[in-house]
This record gives C-alpha cells, structure tokens and sequence, in this order.
C-alpha cells in the first residue's frame, strides 16, 4: 500500500516519478489503493474545474486518408470503406447547426486529406469563426509548419494531434507512412504558434507494456498538452491488427487518474473510444472533465470507420446536447 500511495502523492505534489513506479500504479489490482488513486484524481479534478464538465461536438468531416496505421479501420489501403468528404460549405453549415443548437467548441477531424488545401481550411475556420461564437479545434493529423500557421491566423484555437505511443519503435511500426520524430515535429511547432495543444495515446495496443504507458502518462507532461485524449485500443478486424485483444476499460481508467495528478489543470476527456465501452460515467469520476458528442451529419457517421461499434442514434443536436445535460445534471455537474 504504502509505495503506491506514495507514488499519487508524488505525483499530485508535481515532483518527479519514474515510469517504472507509475507502472507499479498501473498493474495493482487491490482495491484499496485502485480507491485511493480514483478518489485523490476525482478530488484534484475537483478543485481544478469544480462541478464544470466541458462539452464538445465533433465533426468527422472526411474519412479520406493517406496514412497506413495499422490499427485504425480508414487506413489509405482499405478497399471495403465507402469514402466521403464534406464540401466547404456543408462543414460551415454544419458548424453553425453546432452553434445554434448550444455547442460552444467544435473538433473538425478527418482522416489525413490533402483534398482539403491550406487555403480551403482557413477559409472554413475564418467563416466559422465570423458566423458563429465557437472555439475551433482541428484535428487533421500532419501538414506542414506553414498550414498551421495559416490556420492559426485564420482564427483556430486548438490542435488535436495524439502522440500514440510515445515509444518510439512501435510508433514507427505501427505508422509507416510516418515517424515518431515528425508527430512531435508537428505538437512543437502547433505550441510555438500559440495554439492549445491536444495529445494523447491509445492504451492496450498489441505488444504495449505498463512501463511504456507510463511514459506516456510523463511524456503529456513534457509536452506541456493542454489537453490529453486516453482511449481504449479497439481492434478493427479490417485492419493489420486483426484478431488482437482491445484494450481494457479499467486500464485505460487508470491511466486517465494518473493523467490527472500529472496534469491537474488539463482538459481530459471521456474520449468517445472509452464511452463505446461503457467507460464515462466512471471516467467523469476519477479525472476526466470534457465529454466529446458526435455531430457528424447521419449519413456520414457510420462511414467514419476508425473502430468499430460506434453507433449512434439519430436525434437532433439539440436533444442530444440536452439529454448529456440533463445526464451531467444527474451526476452533479454542470455541462458547459
Ligand atoms: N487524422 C487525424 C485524426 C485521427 S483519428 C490524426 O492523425 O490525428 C482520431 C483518433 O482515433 C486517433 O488519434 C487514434 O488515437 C484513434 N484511433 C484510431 N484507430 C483506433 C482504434 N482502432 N482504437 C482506438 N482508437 C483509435
């Protein structure tokens, strides 16, 4: 007990962990001390951000992609996947549907499309931003310093852009297309131009141990992430990874509390790869602060194949945004 307790405390106090006692923390299994590790995130989370759980609608925009990774069901080489790709104007109006029906923030991500130029991308986010009162954070995976720049001065606020893994020889396995060295190329260069950066990383990819998720965890911090998606690994069986395991829920609950003594005043969400596994309610309460809600228009959403089971109803904006609250209400918080 009292060298994991010691170690959250450590943790929480800002000084420095070794990953290979961050581990210790991932692989207990008593519940005394998983308790402890839960209620001491639920009460820093609690002091960071009180009762606010931050909501965010995201647009999955294009499932066009050039990359290969080996885990995600869009890769470049999918032959089965029906590809779409939204028109400027139909992302702008989805973005304003957003803002109308209560929406403060929007995520736009899409697979990695050069279809979409730099000059096509600032002209949506400067149109978002003069029409409606939304943050804007991209998600569109690597492009050049000059992009992001453009973007920036067009009126983006954030950039979501997870490290993975941050170990650097499965990321190169499982990301061929592309290196380690270059995704943090481009999370340094997205800091430097002023956005807030998001970062994160999958848990339970094949071969990943306790010790490299560790890093992870301290890897956010160096990276000084304003925001931080830990999801489950959810196999895909189109992919290279085909047959493997998926990541647990618990672990990934584990990693998040941790997350949150590294990073006290991060937004972390209950990412949408957890909420396929049941894992939100548990996750606003040991952590977490942000919940994202798809807003995908419907004929797209199935299409925007990344992992499986992530159906959704079709209702409107509105009365999704307003049954989360309702939900967040429940639990003692407020949705903002
Ligand atoms: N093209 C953008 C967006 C990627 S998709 C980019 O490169 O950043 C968004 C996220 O989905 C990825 O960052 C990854 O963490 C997650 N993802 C993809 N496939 C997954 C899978 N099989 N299981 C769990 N998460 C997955």
């Amino acid at each position: 007990m009292a060298d994991i307790v010691k170690t959250i405390e450590a943790l929480k106090k800002g000084e420095f962990v070794t990953p290979k006692r961050l581990a210790e923390v991932l692989e207990c299994q008593k519940e005394q001390q998983l308790e402890y590790l839960f209620t001491t995130a639920d009460q820093v989370r609690k002091n960071h951000h009180g009762k606010v759980v931050k909501i965010r609608a995201i647009i999955e925009f294009s499932n066009h992609c050039r990359c290969s990774c080996w885990y995600c069901g869009m890769y470049a080489g999918q032959k089965g996947l029906q590809r779409y790709r939204m028109k400027a104007e139909e992302l702008v109006s989805a973005c304003q549907q957003v803002w109308q029906a209560g929406y403060q923030t929007v995520v736009l991500q899409s697979g990695e499309d050069l279809y979409y130029t730099k000059e096509m991308i600032g002209e949506i986010v400067k149109q978002v931003k003069t029409t409606t009162g939304l943050a804007i954070t991209l998600s569109l995976g690597e492009r050049p310093f000059e992009d992001y720049a453009y973007w920036k001065l067009q009126g983006a606020d954030r950039y979501l852009i997870k490290h993975e893994t941050c170990n650097e020889p499965m990321y190169n396995r499982y990301h061929p297309h592309s290196s380690f060295q270059e995704r943090i190329r481009c999370q340094n260069d997205l800091r430097l131009l002023g956005y807030e950066l998001g970062s994160g990383f999958m848990v339970g990819l094949p071969g990943q141990t306790n010790e490299m998720l560790a890093e992870d965890i301290l890897f956010l911090k160096r990276q000084r992430v304003s925001m931080a998606g830990i999801g489950p690994y959810i196999c895909h069986p189109n992919t290279r990874l085909r047959g493997s395991t998926d990541g647990s829920a618990e672990l990934t609950l584990k990693a998040l509390a941790l997350a949150r003594l590294a990073l006290p005043r991060a937004n972390l969400p209950s990412t949408t790869a957890l909420n396929v596994k049941g894992g939100m309610r548990n996750a606003l309460h040991l952590g977490a602060n942000v919940i994202m809600q798809k807003a995908t228009p419907f004929q797209y959403r199935n299409l925007y194949d990344i992992y499986p089971g992530r159906e959704s109803a079709e209702i409107s904006l509105k009365t999704q945004l307003n049954h989360l609250k309702e939900q967040l209400c429940g639990m003692g918080f407020t949705g903002v």
